[in-house]
């Protein structure tokens, strides 16, 4: 019986299939969607899918039922315990089965809420500094952010850690840089020097973050070469717009290319 046992383990073994398909790191496209506000969807080339901050319930997302359209999720990223960065995490990590890469106080945080535990583990929470390895083609560096992080549950915050940013990285694809919702801050240099990035997706509203000159400021101590300006418009408050953005650059002699989407679009880096 013993050996039967052991025969069939080798068996469920060999036809267990490989973490990640072994393919050559052929230069690829990631398809990034942009859901408005701070949530993004990124499609690896070998199709690992990260939802970021995905609050696709927000007021300039023409795409209803957002949450039941997404499909396949693997991993979802939270930069900050704040109402419209979590969103629907919690729904999208039960629908899903999608992993929670946030910071490890936040993502305590979340499992209290109801995102399922088995996937809000210490395997994939970090903190500032760590690098989380989500697959053979993806990793995500968790950099800091200038801001707070309150999580609340009904009405009352609690503390879930600092704010971060992410730097997403895919073997034989773009580098992308989340920056959460952030400041501009001097550190921003360090960044681009550790990781070159190809897609800046960069926060320009004002108000709760930096603005477009702010921003602009911002890109060119990352040196990315482009930039998906983010969380403006969502609310009148979040006053700052592309086209101060693209101003600001150009004032500053910036070789960034400033790419504008529309919520709901689709563009591949
Ligand atoms: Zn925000």
């Amino acid at each position: 019986m013993k050996t039967l046992a052991a025969l069939a383990a080798l068996t469920l073994l060999a036809a267990a299939p490989a973490a990640a398909p072994a393919q050559p790191a052929a230069a690829g496209k990631a398809e990034i969607t942009w859901y408005g506000h701070a949530a993004f969807v990124v499609r690896t080339p070998r199709g690992f899918v990260l939802a970021i901050d995905p609050w696709l319930s927000n007021p300039a997302n023409p795409v209803k039922d957002a949450v039941d359209k997404l499909g396949k999720v693997d991993a979802v990223l939270v930069t900050h315990g704040h109402r419209d960065h979590v969103g629907e995490a919690v729904a999208i990590g039960k629908r899903t089965h999608a992993r929670l890469v946030a910071p490890y106080e936040l993502a305590q945080q979340l499992a209290a809420a109801g995102y399922p535990k088995e996937q809000a583990g210490m395997d994939t929470s970090g903190n500032m500094g760590g690098t989380i390895r989500l697959s053979d083609e993806v990793s995500v560096s968790i950099v800091p952010a200038v801001h707070s992080s309150g999580f609340a549950h009904g009405d009352t915050p609690v503390y879930a850690g600092n704010p971060v940013g992410f730097v997403i990285r895919i073997q034989g694809g773009p580098t992308i840089y989340h920056t959460g919702d952030t400041d501009l801050f001097g550190d921003l240099r360090l960044i681009g020097e550790r990781w070159p990035v190809d897609v800046m997706l960069a926060c320009i509203g004002g108000h709760f973050t930096m603005d477009p000159e702010g921003a602009a400021a911002a890109v060119e101590m990352v040196g990315a070469k482009q930039v998906v300006p983010m969380h403006y418009g969502t609310f009148p408050l979040l006053a700052g717009t592309p086209s101060e953005l693209e101003r600001a650059i150009a004032a500053r002699d910036g070789k960034a290319r400033v790419v504008v989407m529309k919520p709901g679009e689709t563009r591949s880096f």
